[in-house]
């Protein structure tokens, strides 16, 4: 299969790896020919070049959201999942709308503009997350309030025309995610949900826990056939100290929550994307051990010492080969374990030798 991939981040970068081994070819579109999806793809085109990528390819998908409209135009007939799906992750707003509208439970949450924002708290309460509508992951755009003087900042860093959502601040037991995949036949299944901890809105570890929530599994399989979505999707929730499952987002690509499958399920996510847009059989998603991942945040490998992270018995080193900003994602360390208290702990090693490195 000659598969085009939009967008040449780690998420692309993990597709094609597992894809070449399978014998796919792949051409990535991507301005930068130095991101980690183009260095090892096939091919490399920008998107100027949109014409000659989809020449090149059979089908394409992508591995992130924010594509340009025209691209999008362009690649519409042989893109999956639907290009449409992009529609509600183009605004924050929108997502939450949709969620609102077909009955799936989310924090309470308010849309407000720039000049209404201080007025707008005031009535809904505090405290709050403010999110910024457009451009929104890994925490970018997002502002905790708890006193009317926060908003003051926000409307500092944006145009007082800009929209925004007003989320309750959910004080949450845990958050976990759940990863689906569904073919066209209608076919779907289910990876183990994982228990995730972010740090200043970004993922800094996750990992599989024997736990069912059904009303969880309900929704994603129920978003699967409502959005007709072929190939992955990954959904985030907030589970409340009184039991309640909240949805926060989705995302209908690889997600970082599943990079943990690699090594710990029997197919990867990247596989069974493959696998569901070239029209393949699904592969099992079942978990060979309990399983997660650390992701390392805004170091080199310089940073890091390989000597003690690869001591850590199961841990494996993925490394994207991106140049260094502060909390950039730049790899991550998959570990597996054979009970889930050996896995914390060894969660624990790896968050240690990691970020004890970190240069002053
Ligand atoms: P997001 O960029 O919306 O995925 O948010 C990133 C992270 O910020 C989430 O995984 C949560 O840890 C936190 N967060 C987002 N929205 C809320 C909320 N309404 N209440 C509490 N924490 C939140």
């Amino acid at each position: 299969m000659r598969v085009g991939i939009l967008g040449g981040g780690q998420l692309g970068w993990m597709t094609v790896m597992e894809g070449k081994r399978m014998g796919f070819k792949f051409s990535v579109l991507d301005h930068d020919p130095e991101s980690p999806a183009s260095k090892v793809a096939d091919r490399w085109f920008p998107p100027e070049r949109v014409e000659d990528f989809i020449k090149a390819s059979e089908v394409i998908t992508y591995e992130f959201e924010h594509i340009p409209q025209e691209v999008l135009e362009k690649v519409y007939d042989l893109t999956i999942p639907s290009v449409n799906l992009l529609e509600l992750k183009r605004s924050r707003i929108r997502e939450k709308e949709f969620y609102r509208k077909e009955g799936y439970p989310t924090p309470d949450f308010i849309i407000s503009s720039g000049d209404r924002l201080s007025e707008d708290i005031k009535t809904f309460g505090f405290p709050c997350v403010v999110k910024a509508e457009k451009l929104g992951y890994d925490g970018k755009g997002q502002y905790r309030v708890f006193y009317s003087e926060d908003v003051d900042y926000i409307l500092k860093n944006h145009h007082s025309e800009e929209k925004f959502l007003v989320e309750r601040l959910v004080d949450f037991n845990f958050e976990f995610s759940l990863i689906g995949v569904r073919d066209s036949r209608g076919n779907r299944k289910i990876y183990p949900l994982t228990v995730n901890y972010h740090e200043g809105g970004i993922l800094l570890y996750n990992s599989t826990r024997a736990l069912q929530i059904k009303e969880a599994e309900e929704i994603l399989l129920s978003l699967m056939e409502n959005l007709n979505l072929v190939g992955l999707i990954a959904v985030e929730f907030f589970y409340t100290w009184d039991g309640k499952v909240l949805i926060n987002e989705m995302a209908p690509r690889p997600h970082n929550t599943g990079h943990y499958s690699l090594d710990g399920c029997y197919t990867s996510q990247f596989e069974n994307l493959l696998r569901a847009v070239c029209g393949l059989p699904l592969g099992s998603t079942r978990l060979k051990a309990p399983s997660g991942m650390v992701n390392i945040l805004g170091l080199s490998l310089e940073d890091i010492s390989l000597q003690e992270l690869l001591s850590v018995d199961g841990s494996k080193l993925y490394w994207y080969g991106k140049s260094k900003k502060p909390r950039r994602k730049m790899g991550h360390i998959n570990i597996t374990a054979t009970t889930e208290q050996e896995l914390e702990e060894k969660i624990e090693r790896l968050l240690n030798l990691i970020y004890s490195h970190e240069p002053s």
